[in-house]
């Protein structure tokens, strides 16, 4: 019998995160200090960051060892499951073969407690007693506020207004973790009375929620600031996604021709694909890699390559991105996880050095893709997950064409039980795209 699900022991879960750093082909260029535009100092940073982060964010170690205590909270749903999609190729008629890592098994429903565990431990380890954060459609918040009650922190979390008013659920679910839930813009801080004196009906974007967050980080002793993406320690600490992928894929004696993920800021993306790509620039090995963004949030594919800032106000450091432009306030898309205007700087530079490719999908073609997964896989796949499952279903309808064998792995960020709000939207047939 040919095997469906590849799974592996806990003693297998990975013991070491992969840096990227010093393998890329360009070194990263450097965040800026936005008053002095000189790079910023370790220093700056130690109000809003604990130091092992800091170290973590500018580190040439090529490996960097996973505390156990980390290791023990991952171990409650890693290693994840990779699924060959014998039923989703058998619909597609393809020849090629389908793999997903299936990160939707964790208790939040995502791939954003592999990173949130490891910040929560090391804030603790220092000592604070809350984390700040933001959240867009509450995947963030939520895996933030399940981190955080392990590790027996408080979480105050910034949501974007209109996923609160439309995710009730999510706000529910950050609650029963412990967290404390404040709608963005808010009166709490001085970067919300801004934007509401000038915009009192404003829904919100994850920009403006960052810099709540951050403001309160940085004017609270005992608490910092903790943020799900783009960062480099997020996309570190993402990578066992993509360990425990290449040796699942070995078991059945398989490769990867094509990784595909979604990309918001690129930490489900650089989690599955830079295991894959560490072979690629060392010359072993070629894999094509693609990130998929929405189309109403171009930032690779029509965005432009600059420093730029991390949030709407303009309070974190500059970082040399692709993106849309700070202020840019992307259209309320379903998949509200890939409404970020800039992107991971690492992910970026893999981009300009045409490491890795970047497509982009309209909203209806990806609920198509993800109904077309869910009626076949059955699992209800969360929306920015079904970005990646369209060009994973476009990549093997190519191989159908061609009649080529490709192995196609792609990630599986998070299930949808969430979201069923937007398959309503879709199946009433008034979703709308953006052009
Ligand atoms: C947050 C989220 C994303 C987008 O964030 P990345 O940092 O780009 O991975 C994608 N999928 C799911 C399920 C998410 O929760």
């Amino acid at each position: 019998m040919q095997k469906t699900k590849i799974l592996l022991d806990e003693n297998d879960i990975p013991k070491r995160w992969y840096n990227i750093l010093p393998d890329m082909p360009t070194p990263l260029s450097p965040p800026l200090n936005p008053q002095t535009r000189e790079p910023v100092e370790p220093k700056d940073l130690s109000p809003i960051f604990p130091i092992e982060l800091i170290k973590q964010e500018v580190s040439q170690e090529k490996f960097i060892p996973i505390p156990d205590e980390v290791r023990d909270i991952y171990a409650l749903w890693r290693p994840s499951p990779l699924y060959r999609a014998h039923r989703l190729e058998a619909e597609l008629k393809t020849p090629a073969r389908i793999y997903y890592k299936y990160e939707g098994v964790s208790p939040a429903g995502s791939h954003k407690p592999n990173t949130a565990i490891a910040q929560a431990y090391y804030n603790m380890k220092e000592g604070m007693e809350r984390l700040t954060t933001e959240t867009g459609a509450g995947q963030w918040g939520s895996a933030l506020s399940l981190a955080t009650s392990y590790f027996d922190l408080k979480c105050t979390v910034y949501m974007v207004k209109i996923s609160y008013q439309q995710k009730p659920y999510r706000k529910s679910l950050m609650q029963l973790w412990g967290a404390d839930v404040i709608p963005s813009p808010s009166n709490t801080t001085n970067a919300g009375k801004k934007i509401l004196s000038s915009n009192p009906d404003s829904p919100g974007s994850l920009g403006i929620a960052i810099s709540e967050a951050i403001e309160d980080a940085a004017t609270h002793d005992n608490a910092h600031y903790s943020l799900g993406s783009v960062l480099n320690h997020v996309m570190l600490h993402q990578t066992v996604i993509g360990q425990e992928a290449k040796e699942q894929l070995a078991q059945d004696d398989e490769y990867p021709d094509y990784i595909i993920g979604c990309v918001g800021g690129g930490s489900n993306f650089s989690g599955i694909s830079f295991p894959f790509i560490m072979d690629k620039l060392t010359g072993s090995k070629d894999v094509n890699v693609i990130a998929v963004e929405p189309t109403a949030c171009l930032s690779l594919t029509r965005g432009e390559f600059r420093y730029d800032f991390g949030d709407t106000i303009g309070l974190t450091p500059l970082l040399k991105m692709y993106t849309m432009g700070h202020e840019y306030i992307p259209p309320a898309i379903h998949a509200g996880g890939l409404r970020y205007h800039g992107d991971s700087p690492i992910v970026s530079q893999l981009y300009a050095d045409k490491v890795i490719d970047a497509v982009a999908y309209n909203q209806t073609e990806v609920f198509k893709a993800g109904v077309t997964f869910a009626r076949t896989e059955g699992i209800v796949p969360a929306p920015e997950s079904a970005h990646a499952i369209k060009c994973a279903i476009d990549k093997a309808l190519e191989c159908r064409k061609s009649d080529e064998k490709k192995t196609i792995l792609f990630n599986l960020s998070g299930h949808g039980h969430f979201d069923m709000s937007a398959y309503d939207s879709y199946f009433s047939g008034n979703m709308t795209d953006i052009k």
